[in-house]
């Protein structure tokens, strides 16, 4: 019988996790996770119903690190999701590291000049704009993606902070992107401008109605019966696009009455493996508040 991996302390990271200013499950989730108490292949082995190997890759103890960070399958998902090598590639170099900095996301590395967003060729638009925005967001350059001019602000100080979130856009920009939007010259026209020229609009329905869903605050003076519609308003129109998306992906090319064979649902289980892996994205996202 293989010993099992001696498990790290858990009562700092427990404290840590307790404290986070997030939802009643997450950090209840977080307990479970800071106990080890999920049942991975390592606490399934421990009670002897299971080798422990990780069920994706088949080669390693499944421990919780290993699930939501460390599993090339997991990898696989993290990476697109905008968690960079460095983030996901700590193990290779976590002896030399601290427990700090094995866990990063990428914003946070990219201001230390180490990753940089993925230049924007014309692909894939919601997910390059969904990472400038939060890029900005980070580095307090995110006025101008408004095109308001705050109060009280100066006129100088404005123009200054939008041609400096202009640029840093623009440094995210291929050659032949930027060539299209050269004479763009404040930040909201320049968002404007790709937005109508990459954006596919249903996917950028879903992406404006999470980012509504995401920045929904109880306004002041405003009743909950009030806000509370507001929620249930996005959360419907969210709901509804994402079914009709899926709908328009996920029956491609099938007719009416027709009968689904073994073949359509067998290739559907890479797809249904890849959406288990990427719920680990969220939680990895967890993990970075806390060590980052
Ligand atoms: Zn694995």
């Amino acid at each position: 019988m293989r010993p099992p991996t001696p498990v790290p302390p858990v009562s700092s990271l427990w404290l840590t996790l307790s404290r986070l200013p997030t939802l009643p499950k997450i950090r209840m989730f977080g307990w479970w996770l800071a106990h080890e108490a999920l049942p991975t292949g390592r606490c399934v082995f421990l009670v002897g119903l299971s080798d422990g190997f990780c069920p994706l890759c088949g080669t390693i103890e499944e421990t919780v690190l290993h699930v939501l960070r460390d599993c090339d399958d997991v990898q696989f998902n993290l990476n697109p999701a905008g968690f960079t090598p460095h983030v996901t590639h700590g193990r290779q170099n976590c002896q030399k590291r601290s427990k700090r900095s094995q866990i990063r996301v990428g914003a946070m590395a990219a201001d230390e000049g180490k990753v940089k967003i993925e230049k924007f060729d014309g692909a894939d638009f919601g997910f390059w704009k969904m990472q400038i925005e939060d890029f900005l967001y980070q580095k307090n350059l995110y006025q101008p993606l408004s095109g308001k001019q705050p109060e009280g602000m100066k006129d100088e100080d404005w123009a200054l902070l939008d041609r400096q979130a202009l640029g840093v856009i623009r440094l995210t920009l291929s050659r032949n992107v930027a060539f299209n939007i050269a004479k763009e010259k404040t930040t909201a026209g320049l968002m404007a401008a790709l937005s109508s020229m990459y954006e596919k609009p249903s996917a950028s329905n879903k992406v404006h109605l999470m980012r509504r869903l995401f920045n929904l605050r109880m306004a002041e003076g405003a009743s909950v019966a009030q806000h509370l519609n507001e929620l249930n308003t996005i959360t419907t129109q969210y709901a509804s696009e994402g079914i009709k998306a899926a709908c328009d992906w996920a029956y491609k090319g099938v007719e009416q009455e027709s009968v689904l064979e073994d073949d359509y649902f067998l290739s559907r289980i890479p797809i249904v493996h890849r959406r288990l892996a990427q719920g680990g994205v969220r939680l990895a996202a967890t993990l970075n508040r806390i060590f980052g």
